[in-house]
């Protein structure tokens, strides 16, 4: 595979087995979406995303990946990412639940990730979910062939900042293709002092705000996965995967 500056370049069948994988993610987020209410527990999201990998015939990218042990993750509330599924943690009316899933299919990971609210949610709680969606979007708008990688980076900061809310720097967004994580880091804020590569056609990118309501730090949790914020307040992610293509950014993981 072509490479430029260490990130690899995929071609048009590559970005269509990428496709594929992501789509097949979109499904099963649209499939947890319709099931998502109070009185679910987070393992029953993991066991109705196992069943669906089954049925597609794909396996899915977390179990295992550096030793996590599910196919979901499952951040509830205060959790940001990498939360376990739990038979014990039922998801009650208020709540947000993040939902991250990926896939490998015919070698090539898909990714993709989503935060639902819970029956009703309060206003602020809504605005939170919205704000991280559109900055999702609004760095996306920016992955175009010939721009800066920190574009992407500045949109979403710019956007979120305007709320007042939070922008997590503790994890940030990806190249993606055979492997789940490949170059280049792609964070959700500028980073001082630093110069991005230029966006080239073939990049496949899996760019993922972690946005919260109040501080930006993290702790995590004694199971060593669960990152949550330090102040404990709400938390949500939004991520799609997207191919840099000579007609713009490809949004490969749309439901
Ligand atoms: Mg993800
Ligand atoms: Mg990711």
């Amino acid at each position: 595979m072509k490479k430029y500056r260490g990130i690899y370049l995929k071609n048009d069948k590559e970005i269509g087995l990428m496709r594929e994988a992501n789509r097949l993610v979109s499904v099963v987020l649209d499939m947890l979406g319709e099931v998502i209410k109070p009185g679910v527990s987070t393992m029953d999201l993991e066991n109705i995303a196992i069943k669906a990998c089954e049925d597609f015939g794909v396996k899915p990218a977390f179990k295992g990946y550096q030793g996590f042990p599910f196919a979901l993750c499952c951040s509830v509330n205060e959790e940001i990412v990498h939360g376990f599924p739990s038979e014990s943690r039922i998801l009650e009316e208020g709540d947000i639940v993040s939902i991250d899933m990926g896939v490998i299919y015919k070698g090539f990971n898909g990714d993709s990730a989503r935060t639902y609210p819970v029956g009703q949610v309060s206003e602020d709680t809504q605005k939170l979910l919205d704000v991280t969606r559109e900055s999702l979007m609004r760095g996306i708008e920016q992955a175009k062939a010939g721009n800066n990688l920190y574009d992407i980076s500045k949109a979403v900061q710019d956007y979120v900042e305007s709320y007042e809310f939070g922008i997590v720097r503790r994890f940030v967004g990806h190249g993606i293709g055979r492997n789940l994580h490949e170059k280049p880091e792609i964070p959700n804020f500028v980073p001082a002092g630093l110069p991005g590569v230029t966006l080239r056609t073939g990049m496949v990118l899996a760019i993922e705000p972690m946005v919260t309501q109040g501080t930006h730090e993290v702790e995590v949790l004694s199971d060593n996965w669960t990152a949550v914020t330090k102040d404990r307040k709400l938390s949500a992610h939004f991520e799609h995967t997207i191919a840099v293509t000579s007609e713009g950014p490809d949004i490969l993981s749309r439901s």
